[in-house]
Formats: structure tokens, C-alpha cells, sequence
């Protein structure tokens, strides 16, 4: 029996924040608890959840020197010469492998091997003008002439509404709650079925902004964090987010809904690749710390019809099981979710920090934040392992010394990118 898969990525939802989901579980999913991201942003965690391995198996995270704005080269470079994970498997096992995402970090230009990838935002489909663009020879008043005669006024007075949008954003719309899921739900409806497929959809509408003065938080309140500096911004993230996590999980309701006409032979995985930090502590943003908030993710699981529900075997279950899940389904083998130690990595900020630095003095201070740091999820608790001088940190007192000496043994933690 050949099953078909759609994964669906809910970016930067806190487990915390998605109890919407629970109507899945009236759709005939199963919610598996304590579900833990690899990574604290989106790429590792992605990679991780596409090749069941750890951030620093499968080399794409951040260190001193690669942030997410110069991520697309090695993340590329790195996923070529992988095995591509489950993606890779399913293409060789002959599926049609389709992503409408919008989350362009998730898309080929990150090396991400979808053979069909539609990128959309709040303004639809961004693929359909760059490739009009493109084809074009990148002249945009040509692409868009073009775009006119081919019938495509639709999305491109979506396109230009946009750009004047972002020039005066206050005065056209006071929040900016949309962040493309609605075109998803469009473009799944009129989807072409052909089984079997991998259906991958990356839905925004968590993920910051929250406002049009959010700017970008991430690398200053961090820096200022790790510099004891007040951030110059209020941003009041902890009032707003809800609204915004409400919407990523009632989007989400409405794609499994769309999803039921899909053939019923189809396994359908729901997750977050991680949370988000709200500004508790001077925290903002999602990266670099390893906290609850940014780590505990949601996850439920649609088995196909005839195949019975994986059990959860251990208080934790990591999203980067998912490739075996996927795979257990596939081939028909029994399995159960979950481990006795699940990890977490963090390698320093994914944004350059260090450009803040005043002098040499703030450099030195910033240097210890570049540490490999993991946060091990076990029996009683939690611990942090400085993997790059082997202390453990903040351990919970339910964590017994078996407890990190069999996490410490058991888990595969290289540490150094793979050449
Ligand atoms: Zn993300």
C-alpha cells in the first residue's frame, strides 16, 4: 500500500499558544505531548525534521561566522550533498513532492529539495511574478506587461498593492495579521492530485511582525541582552502574539478541513518548527536561547485510514522523529514515538551580533554566547550541557546523575560541522 504525506510546519507557534488545535483531534489526529524542536529557528529545525538528525549532525546551524542572512550558500551547499533526508527518499520512491510555503527560508533558494515550490505572502503567490520577472530578463515593467496579457491581473495588483502597502503601511491596514496562509488554502483547493505525493505547507501567520513598527528584534534586544542594555523598543509582543498564534491554528483547522477531500490513504503530520520569545527578560524573538518558550512545540498525527496510531513510548517526542514516523508508515512497520533523551542545539545567535559591539571589551563579552550549548529533555526534567566545556547547567532537581550519564552516552552530539 502506497501512503501519501502532507507535512504541515506551523513556523514560530509556542506549544503554549495552540490550543486552537485541539479540534484536530475531532478530525481524527493524535496529539502526542511534549514534542521538542532540535533547534530554536528555521532552518535547523526544518533540516532536522526533513533528515531525523540532530543540528549538529547535519552541519546547517548557526555559529560566529554564517547568520541567516548568508545561510542560503552553506544551507545549499550542505543539502546537495546530503542524502536529502525523507524529501530525497520519497522523490527516488517516485512521489511528487510539492511545497506551498511561505516561508521563503523554507524554499529551494535555502536548498530545500522541493521540486514544486510556491512561496506566498500576504499580497499571494510571490513564485508566479519572479518567474514573469525572470523570464523577463529581471525587467519588471516587461514581466508585468507581460503578466497583463497572459490574464494575470489578479496577482499582480496584489503584487503592487503590496509595494505601496509597505510605503504606507498605517494608513491602508493597522495590523499585519496575514501572512499568506489564505492563498495556500486557495492553491490546495484547485491542487492537481498525483498520488503518490509529499505535500509540505509552511503557514507565517505566527511569526512577527506584529506590528509595522516591529522592525527586526532578534539581533539588538539580544545583543542587549547579552550586554545587560535596556532595548529601545517596546514591542508589547506579549499582548499581541495571541492573536496572531490564533489565527496560525484556526489556518490550520481550515487546511486539514481543505485536506479531506485528499485521498484517504494519506498520512498528515502537524507541527512548529519552534516558538517564539515575547520579551520576557528583555527577550525577544526566536534563536539563540534555549528556552521553554522557544523549544515546546505542538504536534499531532493523522494516520491514513487502516493504519493504526503510532503510541507515544517516553515523556519527550522530538520533531526530528518525524522522517521515521513518515517512514514507519510508509513501509509498515510498528513504531512508537518518543525517547528517554531529546535534545535541542544552539550554537550562539543566528544574527550577527558582534556588529553592535562597541569596542574590544563588548566583543570578549559577546564571545561566550557563540558556545554549543544543549538542552536535554529527560525522566524528572531538563538539563543544559555546555557541550563546548562539558559543564552541566540549570538541571532541574527531578534529573538524576543516571539520567545525564545515560542522555550524555546516548545522544548523538558531534558539535563541529561536518566537513
Ligand atoms: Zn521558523
Amino acid at each position: 500500500m502506497r501512503f501519501n504525506v502532507v507535512f504541515m510546519v506551523l513556523d514560530t507557534l509556542r506549544e503554549d499558544y495552540a490550543s486552537g488545535l485541539g479540534k484536530l483531534e475531532g478530525m481524527g489526529f493524535v496529539k502526542y505531548e511534549n514534542a521538542i524542536a532540535p533547534s530554536n529557528w528555521t532552518i535547523p529545525s526544518h533540516v532536522s525534521m526533513f533528515t531525523g538528525r540532530l543540528p549538529s549532525s547535519h552541519g546547517m546551524h548557526e555559529d560566529r561566522d554564517t547568520h541567516a542572512s548568508n545561510f542560503g550558500k552553506l544551507s545549499a551547499a550542505n543539502l546537495a550533498v546530503e542524502r536529502k533526508g525523507v524529501l530525497g527518499e520519497l522523490r527516488d520512491r517516485g512521489y511528487a513532492v510539492q511545497a506551498f510555503t511561505a516561508n521563503p527560508l523554507v524554499s529551494p533558494v535555502f536548498g530545500f529539495p522541493f521540486p514544486e515550490c510556491d512561496v506566498f505572502d500576504e499580497a499571494g503567490e510571490v513564485t508566479e511574478v519572479r518567474r514573469y520577472v525572470r523570464k523577463a530578463g529581471g525587467n519588471w515593467p516587461r514581466g508585468a506587461m507581460k503578466m497583463v496579457r497572459d490574464g494575470k491581473t489578479g496577482a499582480l495588483v496584489r503584487r503592487t498593492y503590496k509595494a505601496v502597502k509597505r510605503r504606507a503601511p498605517r494608513l491602508l491596514d493597522r495590523s499585519p495579521l496575514e501572512k499568506g496562509s489564505r492563498y495556500i488554502i486557495d492553491s490546495l483547493e484547485s491542487w492537481k492530485v498525483r498520488e503518490p505525493f509529499m505535500l509540505f505547507i509552511n503557514v507565517m501567520e505566527a511569526h512577527q511582525p506584529y506590528s509595522w513598527n516591529d522592525g527586526k528584534p532578534g539581533a539588538e534586544a539580544t545583543y542587549c541582552y547579552l550586554t545587560g542594555k535596556p532595548y529601545r523598543l517596546k514591542l508589547d509582543w506579549g499582548s499581541k502574539y495571541r492573536k496572531h498564534a490564533e489565527l496560525a491554528t484556526s489556518r490550520a483547522v481550515d487546511i486539514a478541513e481543505s485536506a479531506a477531500r485528499l485521498p484517504k490513504n494519506t498520512l498528515f503530520v502537524v507541527t512548529s518548527d519552534h516558538g517564539q520569545l515575547l520579551g520576557d527578560q528583555g527577550k525577544y524573538d526566536h534563536g539563540y536561547f534555549l528556552d521553554d518558550a522557544l523549544l515546546r512545540v505542538p504536534l499531532y498525527v493523522k494516520y491514513p485510514e487502516g493504519v493504526k496510531p503510532f503510541s507515544q513510548r517516553e515523556g519527550h517526542v522530538s520533531t526530528s522523529e518525524i522522517p521515521f514516523l513518515i517512514e514507519s508508515v510508509l513501509y509498515g512497520a510498528r513504531a512508537e514515538l518518543g525517547s528517554a533523551c531529546v535534545a535541542a542545539e544552539s550554537f550562539g545567535p543566528q544574527w550577527p551580533v558582534m556588529d553592535f559591539a562597541k569596542d574590544d571589551g563588548e566583543r570578549r563579552a559577546l564571545a561566550p554566547a557563540y558556545r554549543h550549548k544543549v538542552k536535554i529533555y529527560t525522566h524528572g526534567g531538563d538539563f543544559t550541557l555546555d557541550a563546548s566545556t562539558g559543564a552541566i547547567e540549570d538541571r532541574k532537581d527531578g534529573v538524576t546523575d543516571k539520567d545525564v550519564a545515560a542522555c550524555l552516552k546516548s545522544l548523538p552530539l558531534g558539535g563541529a560541522r561536518p566537513a
